[in-house]
């Protein structure tokens, strides 16, 4: 039997320790950048992926949007680590965004791990195990989720917890 859930739908709002998003490329870029990223442990994205700047950051910033549905995924990971709700507003479905998609504070999300992802046309499939801290201890979030192009930006439409 398979539950509909919202994706991740409590999560927690932590301050964002990441005060350097956006980086021009460039002489400055590289050296700023490193300077930056050795102050800030190498300013790695929530997802794991890679440095915030050249991973999920520019689509929190709205700079460019997600070119697959694993981009999306994990860009939506990102926004509940840091409390993003704008981001995570504009990435879900009208026909299944709650109506508020504020996070659960006692949730800290700890690691993402994507085991699948796979896109045909205009539809999308991402499997992913989410790790968080909860009330109760350590534990996991696996989600079966489906996503959707619309007006060619991919959006989150819902998924199968289990
Ligand atoms: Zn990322």
């Amino acid at each position: 039997m398979c539950r509909r859930a919202r994706v991740m739908g409590s999560s927690s709002v932590l301050s964002s320790a990441y005060g350097l998003a956006v980086i021009d490329d460039g002489a400055d870029e590289r050296r700023f950048g490193a300077v930056s990223r050795r102050m800030e442990g190498m300013d790695e994205c929530p997802c794991g992926r890679a440095p915030y700047a050249e991973c999920c950051g520019p689509l929190l910033e709205g700079q460019r949007a997600a070119e697959t549905p694993e981009e999306l995924m994990r860009s939506r990971y990102t926004a509940f680590v840091k409390g993003d709700r704008f981001h995570l507003a504009r990435t879900w479905h009208p026909r299944t965004r709650p109506e508020d998609v504020s996070a659960d504070p006692s949730t800290r999300w700890t690691d993402l791990q994507i085991l699948s992802s796979a896109d045909d046309g205009d539809t999308g499939t991402v499997d992913f195990v989410a790790r968080f801290e909860g009330r109760h201890g350590p534990d996991e979030l696996r989600e079966h989720s489906r996503f959707a192009r619309r007006a060619g930006r991919w959006v989150y439409v819902d998924g199968d917890v289990g």
